[in-house]
């Protein structure tokens, strides 16, 4: 669905008029066109700085030039009126306490006007609940309310920012997650906080281009929205995909399997054989599943009291009930591959609550627990399991949505606009990838930074 708001604000004509008038003009988002590129950043500048003690400098800077990024170092740049950069990138790993925290002061004051439009910052720092002390925690989780703030400040020119908290020792995993959020892949996912740890135990090596294939995949709601969008993207990085949808679904589904190549399951997954029957059909067809993305999902909106029974049973089933079904037989029987991931669909309803919602908003939040307790117990198998939290998305759903409410939720969020079903395919696909190894238990949000639950 097409924003008039974004097409009217980046008409020369009318740019003036809409900010004359006091309306918001959101910058037109660059989206990545293709798949991941072994060198993604070429031509780009990218301004590096580092806190005095920092300890991932060196193991950032390798990261950042294989981008194929130009990399200025921000301690010997001298910087012209007219530098801009497509990003800059602050590693405040190493603090020890408050006083240290200028440094983010001293990076970002001077050049923050010089980030291009739809540029990106990204800050690396240390993980607060592994720090060496009480100062030191307090300072690294700082940098949180930091990066948010900033974030606010540089999204009305597209740009976003986000953060990636490092346990000391994976230093070589913030290579995925970098990766992703310097890149237009990253286009929708602003503000928010990923951490990258050595949870997961795995020696497979992180494949920066056709990152996903020979990996099969299931996507169940694959018929359309945000399950096909998520479908076309892993195939598109070389994963032979398995959409699951409602029979009733047959002929969408046919056709969104038909445009990549992938496999049709028509199937209901609160039918209560299904995780027996998905995980057949994998053991047979391909001896095994590596990415599962559980996005089926329904609303039935009413406020408590006038909430008819059947609907709260129904949502609960299709939205949480029956993953939990379906996950139990796929990972008790070891259907899902070693170095597996899985994404499961929460939602911005599910971190802040919704009017209405009672039903949905519990069902996106159990999910949010069910990935952090899940996620330690698959660890050495070296399967990561994580959530995406979509927030305004430009959906048939959405659109029905009447307009003031509408127009509210497009534009309470850092860059005034809905996001689209391919800015939750990249998420979705950065969490399937070899890349995200240090990424689990954890829900990303991919909402342009909406206030909601913020
Ligand atoms: P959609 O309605 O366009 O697609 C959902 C798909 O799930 C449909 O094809 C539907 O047939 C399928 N499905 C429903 N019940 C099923 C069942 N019992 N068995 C098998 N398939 C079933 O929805 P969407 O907007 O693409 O949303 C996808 C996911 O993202 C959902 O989990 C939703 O809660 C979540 N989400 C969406 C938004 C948004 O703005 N669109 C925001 C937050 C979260």
């Amino acid at each position: 669905m097409s924003d008039y708001l974004v097409r009217a604000a980046n008409t020369p004509a009318l740019r003036s008029i809409i900010k004359s008038i006091g309306l918001p003009t959101p910058q037109t988002l660059v989206r990545a066109e293709g798949g991941y590129a072994e060198q993604p950043l070429k031509g780009k500048s990218l301004l590096f700085g580092a806190a005095e003690n920092s300890t991932a400098a060196k193991s950032l800077e390798k990261q950042l030039s294989a981008t194929g990024a130009e990399v200025i170092a921000s301690d010997v740049a001298v910087l012209g009126d007219d530098a801009r950069f497509h990003a800059l990138v602050f590693d405040a790993t190493g603090m020890s306490g408050p006083d240290d925290l200028k440094a983010l002061y001293n990076f970002f004051n001077p050049t923050v006007r010089k980030l291009q439009a739809c540029g990106r910052v990204v800050v690396i720092t240390d993980q607060p609940e592994t720090a060496k002390d009480v100062a030191a925690a307090t300072a690294a989780r700082a940098v949180e309310g930091f990066v948010r703030s900033i974030a606010k400040e540089i999204g009305k020119k597209g740009a976003t920012a986000n953060l990636i908290y490092v346990e000391k020792g994976a230093e070589s995993r913030i290579e995925g997650p970098l990766r992703f959020f310097l890149t237009p892949h990253s286009a929708y996912v602003d503000g928010q906080a990923a951490r990258v740890t050595k949870l997961v135990k795995s020696d497979g090596g992180v494949a920066l281009s056709n990152a996903l294939k020979g990996k099969v995949a299931l996507v169940t709601g694959g018929a359309r929205g945000i399950g096909a969008a998520t479908a076309q993207r892993l195939a598109a990085e070389g994963a032979h995909v398995v959409c699951l949808d409602i029979p009733a679904d047959e002929e969408t589904l046919n056709a969104t399997v038909q445009g990549i190549g992938g496999t049709a399951l028509p199937m209901d997954i609160t039918d209560p054989e299904a995780g027996r029957k998905i995980a057949d059909f994998f053991k047979d067809k391909f001896g095994g599943v590596d990415i599962v993305v559980h996005n089926a999902g329904v609303t039935r909106d009413k406020t408590l009291a006038n909430m008819k029974e059947q609907f709260w049973d129904m949502v609960l089933n299709i939205n949480l009930a029956s993953i939990l079904r379906i996950n139990e037989v796929l990972l008790g029987e070891k259907v899902v591959n070693k170095d597996g991931r899985i994404v499961c669909l929460s939602s911005i309803g599910g971190i802040a609550g919704n009017m209405g919602q009672t039903n949905y908003g519990a069902t996106k939040a159990g999910l949010i627990g069910y990935v952090k307790a899940e996620s330690e117990k698959l660890a050495s198998s070296g399967i990561c399991v994580n959530a995406v939290a979509p927030g305004f998305i430009e959906t048939r759903m959405t659109a029905e949505i009447p307009f003031v409410i509408r127009e509210a939720g497009r534009r309470l969020c850092s860059l005034s606009q809905g996001g689209q079903p391919g800015d939750v395919a990249e998420l979705i696909t950065f969490l399937a990838s070899p890349g995200a190894v240090g990424v689990t238990g954890q829900t990303i949000r991919v909402c342009g930074q909406n206030l909601m639950g913020a």
